[in-house]
């Protein structure tokens, strides 16, 4: 199983990092609270957003930072580092059994977010 290289512009996470990259060693994506299913990526978020700049707010990040993974090799393609991806929103044509993607790429978007349901998955597409 091949699992999606993340892009993330949301540069409010403490796991955000220069370059559009998630330093994070897990992150879940979620159908937004108040919706069981998403139609469209709006509804969609990155349960592992955390509120907090990265630098300078590094304790809240630790619970969940790919520090090992620095140290040996989350590279993909030699360039990128990337977290594992865990995905509950079933309604996406790219969602896989075991709450896998299929994406070749995901990019979670939310600028300026301040809570998880300001964050989407703009990759998702409907799979009906
Ligand atoms: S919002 Fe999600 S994908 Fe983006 S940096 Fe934070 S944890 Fe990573
Ligand atoms: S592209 Fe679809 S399956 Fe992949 S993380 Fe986003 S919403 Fe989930």
């Amino acid at each position: 199983m091949s699992n999606p290289v993340v892009k993330c512009t949301v540069d409010s996470c403490t796991h955000y990092m220069p370059g559009d990259q998630c330093m994070a060693a897990k992150i879940s994506v979620y159908n937004d609270e108040e919706k069981a299913k998403s139609n469209t990526s709006e509804d969609t978020l990155c349960k592992s957003f955390y509120p907090g700049k990265s630098l300078g707010n590094m304790v809240g990040a630790l619970h969940n930072a790919n520090v090992g993974g620095v140290m040996s090799a989350p590279f993909v393609d030699g360039t990128q580092i990337t977290p594992q991806v865990e995905c509950f929103v079933k309604s996406c044509k790219f969602w896989d059994s075991h709450n896998h993607c299929d994406a070749e790429a995901i990019h979670v978007v939310g600028k300026n977010a301040s809570s998880t349901s300001e964050t989407d998955c703009h990759t998702y597409e409907s799979s009906h």
